[in-house]
């Protein structure tokens, strides 16, 4: 079940470097392949909005996005809606 607050995540892979801060921190929602080197969300997991700030701000590449609609994501220096 998706509460209110919970937001969707996305991955830039072409700026993840694959170290895996993110599957470790929320590991039913980020998945890293090994293989191919990059990390994605699995399926259309969401996650509380706090949380999903934490992981955009220790992403190290800096690849984790906020998806704020269907058609934009949040930068990761972007304040986040009422502040
Ligand atoms: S924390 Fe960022 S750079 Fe590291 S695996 Fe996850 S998305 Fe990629």
């Amino acid at each position: 079940m998706t509460r209110r607050a919970d937001v969707r995540v996305t991955v830039d892979s072409g700026s993840c470097i694959a170290g895996g801060q993110c599957e470790m921190l929320e590991p039913e929602v980020f998945v890293v392949d090994d293989i191919e080197g990059v990390a994605s969300v699995i399926g259309a997991a969401t996650l509380p909005r706090d949380r999903a700030e934490i992981v955009v701000d220790r992403c190290p590449g800096r690849a984790v996005r906020i998806l704020v609609d269907a058609t934009r994501t949040l930068d990761a220096d972007e304040p986040t809606a009422g502040e």
